[in-house]
Order: C-alpha cells, then structure tokens, then sequence
C-alpha cells in the first residue's frame, strides 16, 4: 500500500535557513563542475573522443560538464540492448517498477537542493523555478508509480457462465524519449520513467543543452535498483541520433516534447513504415504554445497585470505555457497597459546564482539569436513599451520587453518567440476576444481574467486549449492536479501528469477462456 499522492511542496527562499541550505548546495555542485560523463548503454559506461560541451548560460565560461556524444553506431547497439532487455522487462512486475520510481523519489528529495543547484547551472534557471523543476520532477515519479499500481490488474469486463474475460494492459516495446532543455529534469524524468514503468525498454536523448542532469538521473534509478540495459542513456546530436531511431523499423513508440518543427518531421517520419517493421509506430508528441491571457472588462484588473507579468517572464518566457499574448477589453486596455508596464520595470535579468534577479539567461546563443530578432520584428509590428535590449557579453540575458497594440495577425502574435516577450492587443468585446485567442495554430493553454460567470462557461466551452485557467496566470500546472498537454498543433494532449498518460504507453490485450 501506498499512501495518497501529494504533490511536493516548494521551498520558500525568504526563510534564511533555506537560503543557506541552496548557497551550499550551489557550492557543493560547483565542485563537480566540468566532470565528464559517458554514455550508458546495457549499464555499461561508454566514453568517446567527441563530447557535447553543457556550458552555464549565465556565465558561458562555466563549463557544466563534457559528455559523451552518441552516433548512429552507438545508437545502434543501444536499440539492440533494449530490445533484448525488453524480453524480460515486460515480465517484470509492476510493483517492483513502481517501487523503483518511488526509491527513486525519495533518493531526489533527500538531495533535493542539490538537484536545484544543478538545474540553477546547467538550465540557468532562477532559484524558484530550478526548485519548482525538482519538485516536479519528483511528482512524476510519485504519480507514475501510483498510476501504475492501478493499472496493473487491468480493468473490469463482464464475464458469463461459461467464459471467464480479462482485460489488461502490456508494454509495447522500444520506447524512444526525446526531451527538451526547459524542463530539464521534470519533463525528461516524467517522459523517461512513464515510458519505463510500463514495462517499456527506453532509449533516452536529453536536449544537448542540457544532458548532464539526465546521467544523474541514471545515476539515481540505477541505485534505487533498476536493472541494466532497462533505460539507455545516448545524448547525441537530435538530427542525427534522433533520425536513425525515429526511423528504425525495432523502435515501437516515441515520446518528444519540443518545439513544432521538430515534433512534426518526427510525425511524419514515424508514420512510414520501414522495411522489417511489424507495427505502426505510437507517437506522442508534445509542441509548442502561444498561449494568450484574455482580460474582461470585468475584472480585477491588478490580478490581470499580476497574471500576465508572471505568466510572461518567469524562467525568461521559455516555457510552452508561457503567455506571450495578452487581449484586453478596449474598456481596461489602457489601465492594465500601463500597470504591466509597471510591473515589468521592476524587473531584471541577471545571473541567477544568488537569487537577487527575477529572471535569469536564455538558454543558448541560438535562442538569444532568436529573440532578439523578433524584438526588431515586433518593433515594425507594435509599439515598444518597455525592455528591447540585451547582453551575450557574459550570458545569454535578454529583458523582459512588452508591445502594445499589436495586430492578432501580426507574425510577434502568432509564432512562439520562447522567450521574454509578450504582445498586448485590444478586443471590442468578449467574444472577440475569444476568437482572437482561439486564432493561432496552437491550444496549449490559456487564462480568463473575468467577475462573469457568464463569460467562464462561455470560455470553458470555446476557448480551444489544453489547459484553461481562470482568475490566475496560465503556467505552473501541476502533476495530478492540471494534467498538461495541448490541442492543434501544441501535440496530442497525451496530458502529463494525468489519469490516462500511462496508458499511451501500453496496449490493451482481451483474453477470453471458456469454462
Ligand atoms: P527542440 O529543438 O524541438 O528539441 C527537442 C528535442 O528534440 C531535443 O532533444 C533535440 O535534440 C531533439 N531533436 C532535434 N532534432 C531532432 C530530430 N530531427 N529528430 C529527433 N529529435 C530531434 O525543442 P527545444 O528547443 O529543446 O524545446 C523548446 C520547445 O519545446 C518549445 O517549442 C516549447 O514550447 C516546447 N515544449 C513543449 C512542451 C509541452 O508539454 N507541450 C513542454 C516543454 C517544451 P538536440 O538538443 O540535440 O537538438
């Protein structure tokens, strides 16, 4: 028995015993900085010449670590060792995988702030959001493991006199997990171990930004007791290893959480059947947002400003849930333009390391790149409110920077930035507000800021998104409470951290004997 799923408190950083406890935690990872760390294939380490370099984007000088660096070979034999293990891992009890996630859970809680310090490293990310990434992480494991204990003896089905039915579910076979950098330790953990405590056998590529917390994930569940070769740990270039294992005829499943682009040339490629295959390949596939906060005119217009900031900036905007649209009732434009504003002054860029910025770096010189560019973009699309600038002299910082009165067609109002960037826009009423919410190709998520009920339920059947909020911002779901994912071309709202997640991962098998 276990006991019921909790989610894992957050730290509050304003107690000074808590502060002490993450600057030592932050001293005792720098003391690992710049270690190597190999592939783990059949739980066999395996180094090679060439290396991913994780650098801190605060500080691109820190190097984090120098991983080994898969290739197609090595991919290779990584397929092979997980379709061998596969044979006896889908035996494998249920309870003896849930266990293993949740050993694994207590091991991450009790080393909970050096995790954070990891994170605060590798992903540049500020204190609350590295402990909020750790946190999750956690709640993935403690929920997949109970979802598991559920499933495991299947589900009812009727039975007569002279037949005896049974309905389970069994693994399906390779799963290939590819993970992003922003939840660098939630999501790749959540993906990974989903994947795994369904009896599947994992081939895991971390983003290269950030793979070093992935071994120390390895690290953990091998000591909580997992066997070899259950999950194989191959970093590598996405196109390359990425490539031959989406296409590789023994792959039976991949789990991707990334951006557009990506996430549809792995459904396509997924989709042909290759020489050799005998199935056809599950994909879940989760992608990007644009995700909008709409504001009533009927509102608390401090909580608007509140949500939009928040929702906005935290963790620079690199977040798929990130609302970097905000339409506001013509009535109230004005107010909550101005109090944004304000709002955004307040706040700075800087190296997270001491926990004095809101925001810290972006996560790498590309993304900086990409940023920036649509800061130029939105200044012919907009009026420039506040920020616009940045610095790559040291890290990869870009301030928080608002547009005003941006057309809904406009390119800032469509395409994801990921970054600190937010475009205001005006309604005429709440039903175009609606419409201008719902007019972009994604539906991840989505807030309501409205005092009319009439206009919630209104919300809560047209507003198309994964996950809609109201009278709040629209990021910081939570595992077992907001299971997460999106509709159109956000993916295929597999939902995280929700009942039905695990069931992606298996298929149904009806028996029936006669009595
Ligand atoms: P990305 O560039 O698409 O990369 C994601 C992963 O895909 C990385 O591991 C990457 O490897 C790999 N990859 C790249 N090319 C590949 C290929 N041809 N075949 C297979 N794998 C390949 O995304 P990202 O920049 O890491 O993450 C940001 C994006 O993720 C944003 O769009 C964000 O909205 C989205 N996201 C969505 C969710 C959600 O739940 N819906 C959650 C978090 C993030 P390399 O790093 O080696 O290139």
């Amino acid at each position: 028995m276990v006991v019921p799923y909790t989610h894992e408190p957050f730290t509050d950083f304003t107690v000074e015993e808590n502060r002490q406890q993450m600057l030592a935690a932050l001293k005792k990872v720098e003391k690992d900085l710049g270690k190597e760390y190999p592939l783990i294939i059949g739980g066999e380490r395996i180094t090679t010449e060439e290396k991913i370099v994780s650098v801190n984007p605060a500080d691109k000088e820190e190097v984090i670590g120098y991983v080994s660096k898969a290739n197609k070979e090595l991919a290779e034999k990584a397929m092979q060792v997980a379709d061998k293990t596969f044979e006896t891992w889908r035996k494998s009890d249920p309870k003896f995988r849930a266990d293993i996630l949740f050993r694994s859970a207590a091991i991450i809680r009790r080393r909970k702030h050096e995790f954070t310090a990891h994170l605060i490293k590798e992903g540049g990310k500020p204190w609350k959001e590295a402990d909020a990434d750790t946190a999750e992480a956690i709640d993935f494991l403690e929920y997949y493991g109970r979802q598991m204990l559920e499933l495991k003896d299947g589900v009812k089905v009727n039975s007569r006199p002279i037949e005896y039915n049974q309905y389970h579910y069994i693994p399906l076979g390779v799963g290939v997990v590819i993970s992003p950098w922003n939840f660098l330790f939630a999501i790749m953990a959540g993906t990974t171990v989903a994947a795994m405590v369904t009896g599947n056998t994992v081939l895991l590529k971390p983003a290269s930004a950030t793979p070093v917390i992935a071994y120390k994930l390895m690290e953990v569940l091998e000591e909580a007791g997992m066997p070899a070769g259950v999950i194989n740990y191959i970093p590598g270039p996405g196109k390359e290893v990425g490539d031959y294992l989406v296409d590789h005829p023994r792959t039976r499943f991949i789990s991707f959480t990334g951006s557009r682009d990506v996430g549809t040339r792995i459904f396509e490629r997924a989709a042909k059947v290759q020489e050799g295959q005998k199935w056809l390949k599950r994909t879940i596939i989760e992608m990007g947002g644009k995700d909008t906060i709409v504001v009533d005119n009927e509102a608390d217009l401090e909580l608007a400003a509140e949500s939009i900031v928040q929702s906005a900036f935290g963790f620079s905007g690199q977040k798929c849930s990130a609302c970097s649209r905000a339409v506001i009732h013509e009535d109230v434009y004005d107010e909550v333009k101005n109090r944004v504003v304000e709002l955004t002054s307040e706040l700075s860029a800087g190296n997270p390391y001491d926990n004095s910025h809101f925001m810290g770096p972006v996560i790498d010189q590309g993304a900086y790149d990409k940023i920036m560019d649509y800061i130029e973009v939105g200044k012919k699309e907009g009026d420039l409110l506040v920020g616009g600038t940045g610095d790559d002299s040291k890290g990869w910082f870009v301030n928080p920077t608002v547009f005003g009165d941006v057309d809904p067609e406009a390119r800032i109002m469509q395409e994801e930035i990921f970054g600190p960037v937010v475009a205001l826009t005006k309604a005429k009423s709440f039903d175009e507000a609606i419409d201008i919410a719902n007019n972009t190709e994604y539906g991840l998520t989505g807030a309501v800021i409205t005092n009319n009920r009439t206009h919630q339920e209104q919300a809560r059947q047209d507003f198309h998104v994964g996950n809609l909020y109201f009278n709040r911002g629209c990021t910081a779901a939570i595992v077992g409470y907001q299971p997460f994912g999106g509709f159109n071309m956000s993916g295929t709202d597999s939902k995280a951290g929700g009942p039905d997640y695990l069931i992606h991962h298996m298929q149904g098998k009806t028996s029936s004997e006669m009595l």
